[in-house]
């Protein structure tokens, strides 16, 4: 019989730093993945790690992001310790820059905005923007400097995570698909697989990305949907960029300081179910969006282009923590947002499990949001 503490669905950045987390705390772990770790939405992420909201429904969800990128620097020392591993962490900052529009209101806006939320973000003349990134082109109106900002490389912190994760004694097995719960009375008692193996475990964590919600009845907990992201990498021979740099249409997040440097470029936020294709509209606008903050990367090579599934939610806030049937408990849905939110999901999860509390509160957050009676509920109030 297969029998551990806990189970995990999923092989991405949240499975893989959840069995991390729970391996070091001397727990039995055990996770599963249909294919090869790490090569879904964790392997096409861009790697930025911001915790600005980019709209409205996303700003319950900045807390989270400033405590998860607190916990950055500690993540990548001890994924390193463990795994010998390079992540690609970098600090910085990022440059908002700010192409179309009323560029000296919008600027006062996302100044304000940012201040409120407790980030730092300050407003950058664009003379002095164009001294720390040459690259910054003709079409920029305004600018700002959000300092604290950080970017990583997620294939290769994924890829650390994992080595990490197994040195630590977790067991990671791919071409292990899950088809169901497994349930004792009313209590979720582990996973059947699809070849009808049981893995028997006094706790379930679900992490299965976009796809969690295919998992027999876990959708009314877990409704993700895939959100479609298309990405390209240019090779450039410019003097490096050394900033994250993003507009309204689109971003740029330098790897490695070397000539030639690579630039990866995105995204799309398309709705076009689990269908992973790379279309030429999707990276037209991305190039486009590219070529406008910087023009000199024009002249760049195309070295890459994929695209990936984010696992999007109704409400665009990730779902997180344990429900109303003993044994379960969810980290999925993380949408635009998991690479940065890996280390605080990890430590929350973690917590839970071995201490029932958790660090801050993530209520907001909770898989019965969705659930009849919540959903009757905030309809009544
Ligand atoms: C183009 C793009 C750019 C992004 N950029 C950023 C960024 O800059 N910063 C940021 O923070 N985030 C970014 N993201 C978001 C981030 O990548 C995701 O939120 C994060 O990777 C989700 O991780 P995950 O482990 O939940 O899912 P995934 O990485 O998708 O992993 C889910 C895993 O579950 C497995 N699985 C599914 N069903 C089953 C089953 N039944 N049985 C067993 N295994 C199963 C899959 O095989 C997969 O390996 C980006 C995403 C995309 C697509």
């Amino acid at each position: 019989m297969k029998m551990y503490d806990v189970v995990i669905v999923g092989g991405g950045i949240i499975g893989g730093s959840i069995a991390f987390d729970l391996a070091r705390r001397n727990l039995r772990v055990v996770v599963l993945d249909r294919q090869e770790f790490m090569h879904e939405a964790s392997w096409a992420a861009a790697g930025m790690l911001s915790p600005a909201p980019d709209c409205p429904a996303a700003i319950p969800l900045v807390p989270l992001g400033r405590a998860s990128l607190a916990l950055y620097p500690k993540f990548v020392d001890a994924v390193k310790d463990a795994s010998g591993l390079r992540t690609g962490f970098r600090t910085g900052g990022a440059i908002e820059v700010i192409c179309h529009g009323e560029a000296e209101r919008e600027l006062s806006t996302l100044v304000a905005l940012h201040h409120g939320l407790g980030l730092a973000c300050e407003p950058l003349p664009l003379d002095e923007a164009r001294k720390m990134e040459p690259a910054i082109g003709r079409e920029a109106r305004a600018a700002a400097l959000l300092p604290d900002e950080c970017s990583i490389e997620p294939r290769a912190l994924s890829v650390a995570v994992q080595a990490a994760a197994s040195s630590a004694g977790a067991t990671l097995l791919s071409g292990v698909e899950v088809a169901s719960l497994a349930h004792d009375g009313k209590k979720c008692a582990g996973v059947k697989t699809s070849s009808g193996e049981i893995y028997h475990a006094k706790e379930v964590v679900l992490a299965a990305g976009c796809w969690s919600s295919q998992i027999p009845g876990v959708e009314p907990y877990a409704p993700t949907l895939p959100v479609r992201g298309q990405m390209a990498a240019l090779r450039h021979s410019g003097a490096p960029i050394r900033h994250v740099l993003r507009s309204e249409r689109g971003y740029l997040v330098p790897r490695g300081m070397e000539s030639p440097q690579t630039v990866v470029v995105g995204s799309t936020i398309e709705n076009a179910g689990y269908e992973k294709r790379i279309t030429s509209g999707g990276i037209e606008k991305i190039l486009s969006a590219a070529n406008e903050l910087a023009p000199e990367l024009a002249n760049a090579e195309i070295t890459e282009t994929w695209c990936g599934l984010r696992p999007g939610t109704p409400d665009q806030l990730p779902i997180l923590g344990p429900v109303d049937v003993d044994g379960l408990v969810f980290a999925t849905g993380h949408y635009r947002n998991g690479i940065l939110l890996a280390p605080a999901t990890a430590k929350l999860i973690g917590e839970w499990i071995t201490e029932r509390r958790v660090f801050l509160d993530w209520d907001p957050f909770s898989p019965l949001r969705f659930t009849p009676a919540n959903a009757d509920r905030s309809a009544t109030a």
